[in-house]
């Protein structure tokens, strides 16, 4: 990260501004609210990436699932991972992760929210597989047109001693994903993802809540 958000670096007057108190001044929240990695969450016109971003062309992007953060007085906006007590993953629950292996059988996600905890990061709910019978209702005959590395995924779980997930259902899939050729975040293009940048093309297995942030 090139810019982090070093604290103490400047002083910070007073409060000038009615609003929240619940946070240090420095880290106001003026507005709030929960995304996913590869979501515009500012532009540099405006803002300076902190801490959670990433920029592209102008844009600033969401490097991990977290809430955004706007500090007026630093002009910087950051993605901040949420903290809680860490929820129990059950049999059923829907979970977001990333994909961190990709094997000929099997994809390795690593779990990073559960629906229906406020979205909450957990701190370490570990790794889950999904297997390839379990991508689709269909046969899937190679799994590097389902997944990629670094995509983030949305899944049902399914078996609980072995950590086993669930994409076979519509809203289910990939929810976001960087081009493998320039890292742009990619778009949905009828039932594939087109980068806007490169034009690259890649096959996924997407959610039909693709690009839209919602868990
Ligand atoms: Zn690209």
């Amino acid at each position: 990260m090139k810019s982090e958000l070093i604290e103490g670096d400047e002083t910070v007057g007073e409060v000038e501004e009615v609003g929240k108190t619940d946070e240090s001044p420095e880290e106001k929240e003026l507005e709030e609210h929960f995304v996913l990695p590869g979501e515009v969450v500012g532009i540099t016109e405006e803002f300076k990436g902190g801490d959670g971003t990433y920029t592209v062309r102008g844009d600033i992007l969401a490097s991990r699932i977290g809430t955004v953060q706007i500090n007026r007085k630093k002009r910087e906006v950051s993605v901040k991972p949420a903290s809680g007590i860490p929820p129990v993953v059950k049999k059923g629950d829907i979970v977001v992760g990333m994909i961190i292996n990709l094997r000929d059988s099997m994809a390795l996600v690593k779990i990073a929210a559960i629906k229906g905890y406020g979205e909450r990061e957990i701190k370490d709910p570990g790794i889950a597989a999904i297997h390839i019978s379990n991508i689709r209702d269909s046969y899937v005959k190679n799994i590097a047109d389902e997944f990629g590395l670094g995509d983030i995924v949305k899944a049902k779980v399914i078996d609980i001693e072995n950590m086993r997930l669930s994409t076979a259902e519509k809203d289910l899939g990939v929810m976001s994903a960087m081009c493998p050729r320039c890292g742009t975040v990619m778009q949905k293009d009828e039932r594939r993802l087109k980068c806007p940048a490169c034009g690259n093309v890649e096959k996924r297995n997407l959610s039909s809540d693709y690009g839209s942030g919602e868990i």
